[in-house]
């Protein structure tokens, strides 16, 4: 059962040499998210070998340019490359209009139905599950209405230890039953614990992406014991105060938020294109949180079986990372 995420873009504000703006790919149980849509997202979509027909939900976070403007040449490729089926657009409101009004001016019809979903909300509210995953926005602390997703699994189904179908002489019913944790009632009076017949769980993996977002409590209480937590460090602490007045966080923030909130693995990102250099920002979290990683473009973060093991894989197979 497959928990990725591919980092498409990590740099803030502006396309540079080194980095794309806000994008990332989410793979969970096979199926494909698109987390925020950047400038030059379908791009990177095709230098790592996506097949970006297969994605059939679009996460926006929010409207500042660096997290949407990507999306246009996006859907009008999938135009163009001849998509019929729905896609899915979580966003703000207002990015229906905005989109019309581009498709509009150029007299596209597009191929294919878009249905859009307001991702705005007060506090975390599900936006999408089916039988394995549920996937959830919350409200992020921005300039602007802003969400943060959540992707969880669902626990699965309980696993029968196979001396207890023979101890208690288990009927197929009873044994279904126990797969969905519920007791077993015997006319006899007898109960079995489903608990006590089955092996324990392994840990629902789950992944959180808060981008962007300055620290706030009510983020916290969503986050907490997440697998993976992305997390925007903007900025140095030693630039606290533009920090504070954007509405963004520091290499610190995010590092002792992962610490408060007991996360498995902290990415951090959106860098401030001013740092060249980004060991400065990890060295900075780490002082928090010593599972600490830097994004970078290609970089896919793998949630392993084993709980709160993270491999991590280079799809530029090289191995920069924080250069
Ligand atoms: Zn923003």
């Amino acid at each position: 059962m497959n928990f990725e995420i591919q980092i498409l873009g990590c740099g803030a504000a502006t396309p540079t040499a080194k980095h794309m703006p806000t994008s990332q790919l989410v793979n969970v149980h096979d199926k494909l998210f698109l987390v925020d849509c950047g400038e030059g997202t379908q791009i990177q979509i095709r230098r790592y070998k996506v097949k970006f027909q297969k994605i059939d939900h679009i996460f926006i976070s929010h409207l500042h340019g660096d997290h949407f403007f990507g999306l246009v040449g996006l859907l009008s490729s999938m135009h163009l490359l001849g998509r019929t089926k729905q896609l899915t657009i979580f966003a703000p409101k207002q990015l229906e209009a905005i989109l019309e009004v581009q498709f509009e001016a150029s007299q596209t019809r597009l191929s294919f139905p878009i249905k859009f979903v307001d991702s705005i909300v007060k506090e975390k509210t599900l936006l999408l599950e089916d039988k394995t995953l549920e996937i959830y926005a919350f409200p992020l602390k921005h300039r602007v209405p802003c969400s943060g997703f959540l992707f969880q699994e669902k626990p699965r189904k309980a696993k029968i230890r196979k001396a207890f179908i023979k101890l208690y002489d288990l009927g197929i019913e009873e044994m279904v039953n126990i797969k969905n944790r519920t007791n077993v009632e015997r006319p006899n009076g007898e109960v079995i614990s489903w608990k006590e017949c089955t092996y324990d769980d392994p840990p629902v993996k789950s992944y959180a992406f808060c981008s962007d977002t300055a620290p706030s409590p009510k983020v916290e209480d969503v986050i907490k014991d997440v697998t993976l937590l992305y997390h925007e460090a903007t900025f140095h602490s030693s630039l606290k105060d533009r920090a504070v007045t954007t509405f963004h966080s520091t290499s610190l923030d995010a590092g002792s938020i992962a610490a408060k909130c007991n996360v498995g693995h902290l990415v951090i990102g959106h860098f401030s294109s001013r740092y060249m250099d980004k060991s400065i920002l990890l060295e900075e979290a780490l002082t928090q949180f010593e599972r600490t990683s830097c994004a970078n473009e290609g970089l896919k973060f793998v949630l392993k079986e084993n709980p709160g093991e993270i491999e991590i894989q280079d799809m530029n197979r090289s191995k920069s990372n924080c250069e």
